[in-house]
């Protein structure tokens, strides 16, 4: 299988750094195909603009969906942004590995989702009419691909529980998962986590290589989050609500969850 790693953090000494290499030294051993996107490495520029389509006339508004279209369409973006894109068709995996940074991605990470996920190829696909959205949530370009997220944080487990004080980390990641991978098409793996990595000794980084090791030979076997798809009927159309039988008592992030991922 395809694996792309997607990998945010400036120092390669760094913990994130040794998972990194861990976690591509065990995909391979395995027998998998692996490709990095080391952003920091790569200077991967983070801000989208009128740069990235190539071939628009200076003096026009840059729109930045619709240049992004345009752009797409005629094989006018810039070349970063293609070869990233060119990657994500390429495997059958995508691995998203960063350090929580203000309960988000890195500004990096961020800048390559906004930037490789072009109008056309990760939205605005498929037919948009008064009776359908197009092929987004469940379904489009990047369907049938798995994804999940390795993720350091700082703050401790009980922190990011159901009633810590930080949120659950399932609603803290939820725009991530549910926008970022589940809308164009990704089956989304639950999250891989590292706690308080201020306490991070040998024997502990020896048990967390242990755990993710599990979770990345588990990759094509692992149950996805049970995401309910947009075109499968649970949703009022065109309103795009949750038809009134469905999860009736759910309300927020988790109503959007279908039973099966919840036991
Ligand atoms: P490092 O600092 O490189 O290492 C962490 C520990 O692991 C160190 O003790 C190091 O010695 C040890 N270590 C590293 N490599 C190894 C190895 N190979 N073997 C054994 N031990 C090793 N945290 C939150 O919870 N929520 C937030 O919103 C949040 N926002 C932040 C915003 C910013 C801008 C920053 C800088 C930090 C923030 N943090 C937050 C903390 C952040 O999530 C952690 O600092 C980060 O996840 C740690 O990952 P790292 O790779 O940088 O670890």
């Amino acid at each position: 299988m395809n694996v792309l790693l997607v990998y945010a953090h400036p120092e390669p000494k760094s913990l994130n750094g040794s998972l990194k290499d861990f976690a591509i030294e065990r995909l391979e051993a395995a027998g998998h195909q692996v490709q990095v996107s080391d952003l920091y490495a790569m200077n991967w520029k983070a801000s989208l603009d009128a740069d990235d389509s190539l071939g628009r006339p200076t003096s026009s508004r840059f729109d930045p969906s619709l240049d992004s279209k345009r752009a797409y369409a005629e094989g006018l973006q810039q070349h970063d942004i293609a070869c990233e894109q060119e990657k994500l068709m390429w495997a059958d995996a995508v691995i998203l590995q960063f350090p929580l940074w203000w309960f988000s991605m890195p500004a990096i990470l961020k800048g390559w989702v906004e930037r490789v996920y072009a109008y056309g190829f990760a939205y605005g696909v498929g037919e948009h009419s008064d009776a359908r959205w197009g092929d987004r949530y469940g379904e489009g370009t990047l369907a049938g691909k798995r994804a999940m997220l390795v993720v350091t944080a700082g703050g401790w487990e009980s922190h990011y529980s159901p009633r810590g004080i930080n949120g659950p980390i399932d609603d803290l990641l939820f725009p991530i998962h549910h926008g970022v991978l589940f809308y164009p098409g990704f089956d989304v793996l639950p999250p891989f986590m590292i706690y308080r990595t201020g306490r991070m000794d040998d024997a502990r980084f020896s048990a967390t290589c242990d755990s993710l090791g599990q979770r990345l030979d588990d990759l094509w076997t692992t149950q996805p989050i049970a995401f309910r798809p947009q075109n499968s009927g649970a949703y009022e159309i065109p309103q795009l609500t949750l038809r009134d039988e469905i999860a009736a008592d759910e309300f927020g992030f988790a109503a959007h969850i279908g039973e099966s991922a919840r036991g």
